[in-house]
């Protein structure tokens, strides 16, 4: 009696100090050990069937010789790469480690990555950095769903993670419509003042997710105005839709 009430005492501490079950569906395996989900649950990767812009990877129009993304602003990044395409699983999974937190969801976002890591060193990066949260969202999350990937990319090209950016309104992305987070975008963020004017070679962003761009685009504009060389773009998740 003494010794399973000592056992289930400790598998709760375990429980809560090791994801030990699988986040959706309750079972445990080696997998959900380390990330919280299971083999069964594990979403196969969605490998898109079009041909894909080489700069955004959004569908290539041969006609028009561009990306409906590309063809139709300015772009500042040079060249966006992904971990995964945003299927309903992942979405799940995203809006997991956000809003209930979490934790060790995040990790899923880390699987795979040793494949991008030829690409990461191809594009020469002196530095990596961050779109910053909003701190009314901060409260709610008080980590960076990206950080795991960030700090793995980090060590794996032996350089820095540096807060270049810093929020200047108050205002949040989500609740906007598509054409006002353009307009929003263009004035959420500024540099750093110790960064000012004082950017040289490649910055790589890393963020969560592309969705219409807008951030990571007007992030990128900045980076640029201040002496970045060229920015790279790397989102956990990437919508398939545009
Ligand atoms: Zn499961
Ligand atoms: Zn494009």
């Amino acid at each position: 009696m003494k010794t399973s009430l000592f056992s289930h005492s400790l598998s709760k501490v375990l429980d809560w100090t090791f994801p030990l079950h699988c986040s959706f569906c309750g079972d445990y395996d080696i997998l959900s050990r380390k990330i919280s989900i299971c083999r069964s649950c594990y979403p196969r990767s969605i490998v898109p069937d079009v041909q894909l812009c080489e700069i955004c990877k959004s569908p290539w129009v041969e006609e028009a010789k561009s990306c409906s993304y590309c063809g139709s602003r300015n772009i500042f990044f040079d060249r966006l790469d992904y971990g995964r395409i945003r299927g309903e699983r992942e979405t799940r999974i995203l809006d997991r480690v956000k809003f209930r937190e979490e934790f060790y969801l995040r990790f899923f976002f880390r699987m795979g990555l040793g494949k991008k890591i030829s690409i990461l060193k191809d594009w020469r990066i002196s530095k990596i950095s961050f779109v910053p949260s909003n701190s009314s969202t901060l409260r709610k999350r008080p980590y960076l769903v990206a950080e795991p990937a960030m700090k793995w990319i980090s060590k794996a090209l032996n350089q820095p993670i540096l807060p270049l950016l810093e929020k200047q309104s108050g205002e949040l992305q989500s609740g906007k419509t598509f054409t006002e987070r353009f307009f929003h975008a263009r004035f959420a963020f500024r540099i750093r003042k110790e960064f000012e004017k004082k950017l040289s070679g490649n910055v790589l962003l890393v963020d969560d997710v592309f969705t219409t761009g807008a951030t990571l685009n007007e992030c990128a504009r900045i980076l640029k105005e201040n002496g970045a060389e060229k920015v790279y773009l790397f989102t956990l998740l990437k919508g398939l839709n545009r």
